[in-house]
């Protein structure tokens, strides 16, 4: 499968560039963290080593075996369509175990893709399967009684309101990944530069479609002379960002997914003018786009200044590029600023001070936290986290909790009469 993976990986990044809008570079990001997976899961032999004790006064040893457990559903969001289903199946068919993968009916042209793939690959008939469709083949999932658990990635409301209750009632076990507001916390001794760059992805990658997109950009301390330098610097760097047809390989931002995303998106601009927060760049204007192509679902980068956590713009998910900026009078009060938030996906802090970056890692209440690092997803052999109203459940995909969560541990207790 990995072979057949790296023989496709250009025909499968330009598939989620042409159905999902996103430019060339980050579809091939995203094959690689699929495919990063996929790596992981074929040291399945030391993943799912059990452990053993020997008992030499008794006569009595024991051990585990981790044994799979039947049929589990994964259902993906329209964001990243390759990857994020193989967060979980690679690990629940090295298991042992047989999936139904449900994507995103907006963009399920790459799964369609690994499907035939996995079926080259010769998994036998049956183990590696795929449904399209949408809540009506969602509810089928979650209901069907020889399903035994789920994993989903989406909205919160998705995840908190239907996937995981409607798990519990049907006892079926559950990982299920919601939405996101991520922090960006900058202190003054930051490498300013740096820093700046590393707000350009963080903010606007994937046209801010990311569920670690940064979303509110939190300066530290009183020194207005590094805020203005800082926020200049941003709108600079975001001025001269290329958005244009995702194929072009000199583009570095696509359009919004589609025209409905786009008007929520602009929906939220406006309601940040109305609560009095102040547009230092409008990207419903500042759109040169690379080509000869309508505005049709283009948008620019838009910055706000003045947000505070409890306008629309600074206390919900956006999921465009738009940048919330606020401010903080020392690391304290930024901490307590992102643990008030209802959402505990990610969150970054830029520093050169080791106690401060310390004092984040510790205090902040999200999943994944990133130290002068802006897009905070961790490598495959690591769980995909998250906090309050951005996880539900237990267990994480990815790695060694992938293997946890799609195996039962079998103890054997044994003595020879
Ligand atoms: P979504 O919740 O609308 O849809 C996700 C999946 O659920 C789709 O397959 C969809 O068909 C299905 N679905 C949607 N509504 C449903 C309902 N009422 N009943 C049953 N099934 C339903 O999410 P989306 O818009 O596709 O994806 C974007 C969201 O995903 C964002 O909120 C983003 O933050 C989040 N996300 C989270 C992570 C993470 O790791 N936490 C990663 C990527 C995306």
């Amino acid at each position: 499968m990995k072979e057949l993976l790296e023989e496709n990986f250009e025909e499968i990044s330009r598939i989620q560039t042409q159905e999902h809008g996103k430019c060339i570079d980050e579809s091939r990001g995203e094959t690689r963290r699929g495919i990063e997976n996929v790596e992981v899961a074929c040291g399945i032999p030391t993943l799912m080593q059990g452990y053993y004790s020997e008992d030499i006064a008794t006569g009595i040893d024991e051990w585990v075996i981790p044994t799979p457990l039947g049929v589990f559903g994964i259902i993906g969001p329209f964001n990243f369509p390759f990857m994020i289903p193989l967060w979980s199946a690679p690990y629940a068919v090295a298991t042992g175990n047989c999936i139904i993968v449900k994507p995103s009916s907006e963009v399920p042209n790459s799964q369609t893709r690994l499907t035939e793939l996995a079926e080259e690959a010769g998994f036998p008939p049956g183990v590696w399967n795929m449904v399209h469709g949408g809540r009506t083949v969602v509810n089928g999932l979650l209901d069907h009684p020889d399903i035994v658990g789920i994993t989903f990635v989406g909205s919160t409301p998705t995840a908190k309101d239907v996937i995981y209750p409607r798990c519990g009632e049907t006892g079926k076990r559950v990982i299920a990944q919601g939405g996101a507001k991520n922090f960006m916390v900058i202190m003054p001794d930051c490498n300013a530069e740096r820093t700046i760059a590393a707000m350009m992805t963080s903010f606007f990658g994937n046209t801010g479609q990311r569920c670690l997109s940064g979303a509110n950009l939190l300066i530290v301390g009183k020194d207005d002379g590094f805020y203005n330098h800082f926020l200049n610097g941003i709108i600079e760097a975001a001025s001269k960002i290329r958005i244009g047809y995702g194929l072009d390989e000199s583009v570095q931002m696509g359009p919004v997914r589609d025209k409905s995303k786009k008007e929520r998106i602009i929906s939220y601009i406006e309601s940040g003018i109305q609560e009095g927060a102040k547009l230092r760049f409008d990207g419903r204007k500042n759109i040169a786009i690379v080509g000869d192509y309508p505005e049709t679902c283009f948008l620019g980068p838009t910055i706000f200044e003045n947000v505070t956590p409890d306008m629309k713009i600074g206390s919900e998910e956006i999921f465009g590029p738009v940048m919330s900026v606020m401010r903080a009078g020392d690391l304290d009060e930024a901490i307590q600023i992102c643990n008030a938030s209802p959402f505990g996906n990610g969150s970054a802090i830029f520093t050169s001070s080791g106690s401060s970056a310390k004092e984040f890692q510790y205090s902040v209440t999200s999943g994944n936290v990133g130290i002068n690092i802006g897009i905070t997803a961790p490598v495959a052999f690591f769980p995909f986290s998250g906090m309050k109203n951005s996880f539900f459940g237990v267990l994480h995909t990815q790695g060694q909790e992938a293997v946890r969560f799609f195996t039962e541990s079998k103890v054997i207790i044994q003595r020879w009469l």
